[in-house]
């Protein structure tokens, strides 16, 4: 790409340079030209004006009286008048020579001593002058000494008896051209050169000093350029004037136009380099951003594709957790409900015992009220029957309490009532209470403490910990159980304590942990309180052990206070 276009730019700047040289060249060319066109037009005019004034002299003063007096007398003096006549007329008309010429080619008189005298040299002039014309030749004594002549006839009653001849002098006409910086010459019919103002060129022929230029209608003359345009015919003379232009400016303004056009090329091409360079800088950039992208995209597009694995398979693991879960929560659920089956049945013997007891009391109450109805002792009957009526009371409460507790708890946690929960676990421990001869002592203030919490779980709770404290006293004497409720820090506590032997510190740990019992095989299985603690933990309180002032073993359950709006029945 980059060499593409510095070859490119390479090209162009060398056709710039060729143009610009060429178009340069050309101007220069046309400027000289029309200044040598200019140069020549006024030198042909200067030329003819001054061969016209002469043209006319020879054939005004042949007819001149004094003149043709010259030729019909033919003494010596004669010479002497024409002599003085020629100088007269040469001084009068600024002509380089005047001559009398005899028609057989004699010489009467001239004004100066520039002929030789010898006849040949106005054989042309005579001849023309024979046939009535006007005579006309250019005359080169030697390189210095050239002239134009003008010859007519001299008649005496028709008849030719001489010939006046003016000599055009051309050092004038020379001596202009030499201002000029630019060769001008005349070349006549034969080639030759008979005026300019380079001298050494004089009466050379054009073709010895001509040498061909490369380019067509141009030759160099003595190292400049002759156009063949700048050439002008003289009509009357047959005679061409040409005017040369000088080559150097030519190469002077080739050589400017070249480099200016190379300079406004580089330029150009610098201009173009900066632009093709930011435009690929541009491009490279462009191309950067989008293969930045590109793998952005793919990243994110395998990313994406990981993650949404993952979601997959997480969702899954979810699922699965979630069936796990539930599928531990119910067996929790089922484990303190057989926990909770586990207490009845341990508290089975002595609920029966209290319905037994009852009932027996009933039989005995009814049995005496027949026989007080049929000895006709009325009041006896109802005071028998209003204790019947207590002691049915009695066992329904009993069994409402059983009832309600053997139910599935829900998995709520609400504000509940503490102080009947309390009843209720009171009323169904009682009796393995009485049977082993344990006192139930509650220390309660009657303020309506509400906490959070499930009616049922609560109330097993407190049954565990009132069993397991009439188990560590059976067969003590004296053996007690306080349950107290007070406040701390704005939580309910409710600390069930025994005066029995108390846990010994290294099993203090492990009392909490599930299946721990130091009971026999079959008098419990070491659930109990690891249930407890998880109830207790999933209504936001805690269960702790202490020492109890009784000198047994005290279990604190720390519950939150429920806002009393928040009650509910469970
Ligand atoms: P289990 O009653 O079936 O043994 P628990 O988890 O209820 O199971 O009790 C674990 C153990 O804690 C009991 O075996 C007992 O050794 C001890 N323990 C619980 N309460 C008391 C208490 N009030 N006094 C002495 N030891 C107790």
């Amino acid at each position: 790409m980059r060499v593409t276009t510095a070859c490119v730019m390479g090209l162009f700047a060398l056709a710039a340079i060729v143009a610009g040289a060429t178009w340069w060249r050309q101007r220069a060319e046309q400027q000289l030209e029309n200044k040598a066109a200019e140069t020549l037009a006024v030198q042909a005019e200067a030329l003819s004006g001054i061969l016209d004034k002469y043209r006319l002299l020879p054939p005004l003063l042949s007819r001149e009286q004094s003149v043709v007096a010259l030729f019909e007398e033919r003494n010596a003096d004669v010479q002497k008048a024409a002599r003085a006549k020629a100088i007269e007329i040469a001084g009068m008309s600024g002509a380089k020579e005047v001559a009398f010429l005899y028609p057989d080619g004699r010489v009467l008189a001239t004004a100066g001593d520039i002929f030789s005298g010898n006849a040949d040299d106005h054989r042309m002039l005579l001849e023309a002058v024979r046939q009535g014309r006007l005579g006309r030749q250019a005359i080169s004594l030697d390189t210095a000494q050239r002239a134009y002549a003008f010859a007519f006839g001299v008649r005496h009653h028709n008849q030719l008896i001489g010939a006046i001849a003016v000599y055009v002098d051309f050092d004038p006409v020379e001596a202009t051209w030499s201002l000029s910086t630019n060769p001008i010459f005349v070349t006549d019919q034969t080639g030759t050169v008979f005026l300019t103002n380079r001298p050494q060129w004089r009466l050379k022929p054009l073709s010895e000093l001509m040498a061909d230029t490369s380019s067509p209608g141009h030759y160099l003359v003595g190292g400049k350029v002759l156009h063949s345009d700048l050439t002008r015919q003289l009509p009357l003379l047959n005679w061409q004037l040409h005017v040369l232009s000088d080559e150097r400016p030519l190469i002077t303004a080739t050589w400017i136009g070249g480099i200016i056009a190379g300079l406004v090329s580089l330029l150009l091409c610098a201009v173009a380099f900066i632009l093709v360079q930011r435009r690929e800088a541009q491009l490279m950039r462009m191309r950067r951003d989008r293969a930045t992208a590109l793998r952005l995209e793919r990243l994110v597009r395998e990313r994406t594709k990981a993650l949404s694995e993952t979601n997959v398979s997480l969702s899954r693991e979810i699922d699965e957790r979630r069936q796990t879960e539930e599928q531990l929560r119910k067996t929790q659920a089922e484990l303190v409900q057989a926990a909770k089956l586990a207490a009845i049945g341990q508290m089975s013997a002595a609920l029966s015992h209290e319905f037994n007891q009852p009932l027996a009391a009933i039989r005995t109450y009814s049995d005496n009220a027949n026989r007080f109805l049929e000895r006709g002792k009325t009041e006896n009957v109802s005071d028998n029957l209003s204790r019947i009526g207590g002691l049915v009371d009695r066992m329904a409460r009993l069994s409402r309490s059983l009832l309600s507790f053997s139910r599935k708890p829900g998995t709520a946690v609400k504000a509940v009532a503490l102080l009947p929960v309390l009843d209720e676990a009171l009323m169904l421990a009682r009796p393995r209470a009485n049977k082993a001869r344990v006192v139930l002592e509650t220390q309660i203030n009657g303020e309506p403490y509400h906490v959070l919490g499930g009616q049922i779980r609560l109330s097993q709770v407190f049954v565990n910990l009132v069993n397991n404290a009439i188990d560590a006293l059976a067969g003590q004497e004296g053996g007690k159980v306080v349950i107290s409720v007070s406040q701390m820090e704005g939580d309910v506590v409710v600390r069930v304590e025994d005066n029995g032997p108390g846990i010994p510190p290294d099993q203090r740990a492990s009392v909490f942990e599930p299946f721990f019992t130091t009971k026999d095989v079959g008098a419990g299985i070491g659930i109990g309180l690891s249930i407890a603690s998880g109830i207790v933990r999933d209504f936001g309180g805690t269960i702790a052990l202490e020492d109890s002032k009784w000198g047994g073993a005290c279990f604190s359950v720390r519950l939150r206070t429920a806002d009393t709006s928040e009650m509910a029945a469970e």
